[in-house]
């Protein structure tokens, strides 16, 4: 959970990442973006900030802000009935990524969260600036994490259900619980 005055400091600090990255957003589109915790009430180091341009019942956009040195949990994309699971095609716009995936272990870059070890278990890494993209296909497990200054990226897919998404750690809740103090 976060309380109220992290989501809204969060959010609006994301929201002059994107800007700053050039992107034009409006303002219904900050009020409803996504400050996600995942339940580990840690959202500087296990975190994300996800606007949602659309999500249609087929394709979906969105912009992702990660704060210096956050990082997006280990997760999969996973198939429901007849959708063989989302496929996400991540390109960066500002700042650097860090993103693993199934592979040999290149890790180099991206720090592994104190005590998750166990968690973070695909570590093919590579480094994404902007302008580079790369497409993840479903059921392919990967986490990411930005550099010192933070990442803005563009998240094209197939129709997103993120709530459905398993994460490795399975302690994690995709819907944030925001408290009113
Ligand atoms: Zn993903």
């Amino acid at each position: 959970m976060i309380t109220r005055k992290e989501f809204i400091e969060s959010r609006d600090k994301a929201a002059q990442m994107i800007r700053q990255a050039g992107i034009i957003i409006n303002g219904h589109e900050i009020e409803e973006m996504d400050v996600a915790d995942f339940g580990l009430n840690n959202l500087a180091v296990e975190g994300g900030q996800m606007l949602t341009f659309f999500n249609t019942s087929r394709v979906s956009a969105k912009v992702i802000a990660l704060f210096p040195g956050q990082t997006l949990p280990e997760h999969w994309h996973t198939a429901l009935g007849e959708d063989p699971g989302k496929e996400e095609t991540i390109r960066m716009v500002w700042g650097k990524l860090y993103f693993c995936q199934e592979g040999p272990d290149t890790l180099k870059m991206a720090k592994i969260p104190k005590g998750k070890d166990k968690y973070y278990t695909v570590r093919h890494e590579r480094t994404i600036l902007p302008g580079n993209q790369l497409t993840i296909k479903p059921g392919i497990k990967h986490w990411f994490q930005a550099g010192q200054e933070g990442a803005v990226l563009f998240s094209f897919s197939s129709s997103a259900r993120d709530a459905l998404d398993p994460f490795t750690d399975d302690t994690i809740v995709r819907v944030t619980e925001i408290i009113d103090e």
